[in-house]
């Protein structure tokens, strides 16, 4: 299912030119149609071994580039890999300024590691994460967390198995060189476990407080006025 690029018919492909992917800008998972395609001659020219072609997404019409590996250069057009290297990932959202702000620093670190891939990385400052935000909750704040990740595991229906190496890497005694090596999917349930953990002891509070502090003061307003009018 290779893609071409013709000298005179431009892009071509063998089954649909559109790709499918989760848009960097918008989030959503949304075809693709090649915006800007490089011409056929100077490809034919310089020979690289990969070639950036510019999409746009059918959902919001942002330009999403994306990087293919030359399959081969015939006469005429140069023919692609199908497969692609994203540019830009999408980014990792969440409500990072109810974090402590040590805790929200390592967290944004780790969310930019696993949207670039990098599934150790994001594994290593999960646990760094974890220990900041231990700490900011105080004494026996690791197992007030712990709480929260076992119940996120019971409503998620993970078994147990899948979930030992989520559980070292966030609670595990070992050392930081002691983690175990995560995949994408164990990275994933990672990161929403963690996510979720982080909701349920920051959030969560944070914007019930502020909730209930914006409504005591309509109160106090409003009992003020009162006073003013009698
Ligand atoms: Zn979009």
């Amino acid at each position: 299912m290779a893609i071409v690029i013709d000298r005179d018919q431009g892009i071509k492909s063998e089954l649909e030119d559109r790709v499918g992917l989760e848009c960097p800008y918008c989030g959503v998972y949304a075809h693709m149609q090649p915006q800007s395609v490089p011409d056929a001659s100077s490809l034919l020219r310089d020979k690289p071994g990969h070639v950036g072609l510019v999409y746009k997404c059918d959902a919001c019409n942002a330009p999403v580039f994306l990087r293919f590996a030359v399959r081969e250069f015939h006469d005429n057009s140069v023919e692609l890999h199908r497969n692609f290297v994203e540019l830009e990932r999408p980014k990792e959202r969440f409500a990072f300024s109810y974090l402590p702000k040590d805790t929200e620093v390592l967290f944004r670190e780790a969310l930019s590691c696993y949207s670039g891939n990098n599934f150790n990385a994001f594994a290593s400052m999960c646990r760094r994460a974890s220990v900041s935000a231990f700490h900011a909750l105080g004494e026996g704040g690791k197992l007030r967390a712990f709480e929260e990740f076992v119940t996120a595991q019971d409503i998620a229906g993970i078994d147990d198995e899948s979930f030992a190496p989520i559980k070292s890497v966030l609670f595990g005694a070992g050392s930081h060189e002691d983690l175990p090596l995560l995949n994408r999917a164990q990275a994933g349930i990672l990161l929403e476990v963690l996510k979720d953990m982080f909701y349920q002891c920051f959030v969560r509070r944070g914007k019930l407080t502020r909730a209930l502090k914006v409504r005591r003061f309509f109160v106090t307003e409003a009992d003020n006025d009162k006073l003013a009018s009698a």
